[in-house]
């Protein structure tokens, strides 16, 4: 095994919270209207340093959507999920964006989030309300 290696951001990051390897970029989101199964998420245009699971489809609220989940490259924690593709027309936008779990993430002044425990819907659910 080679070292990982991994791209540096520079700016206003988000960072994994287990082993603070940079993830993406405050600039680079694109909602913050998003929900997964512990609270808040973020849909980024991209982000950096993780890895891909399998294709699944997934019951979202807002459509069944073809997502593979994402994984720091630094402790393999799951940090969020990736769109593959849509379903429904309206939901096309997402395709080829990434979801953050906004509780596995640091923020850019190194801020914390705890999970939300009145947030417990089936499954990871994601949409823009
Ligand atoms: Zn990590």
């Amino acid at each position: 095994m080679g070292r990982v290696f991994m791209i540096d951001l520079d700016g206003n990051k988000y960072a994994c919270k287990h082993c603070e390897t940079h993830l993406a970029l405050a600039e680079d989101i694109v909602s913050k209207s998003f929900h997964c199964r512990h609270g808040k998420a973020y849909l980024f245009d991209k982000v950096v340093n993780v890895t891909s699971g399998e294709e699944e489809e997934r019951m979202m609220m807002t459509g069944m959507h073809t997502v593979v989940d994402i994984f720091c490259v630094g402790c393999g924690s799951i940090v969020g999920w990736k769109y593959e593709a849509a379903h429904e027309k309206s939901q096309k936008y997402k395709v080829g964006k990434y979801i953050l779990e906004r509780f596995q993430v640091l923020g850019p002044d190194g801020s914390n989030y705890s999970i939300s425990h009145d947030t417990q819907m089936v499954g990871s659910d994601a949409d823009e309300m």
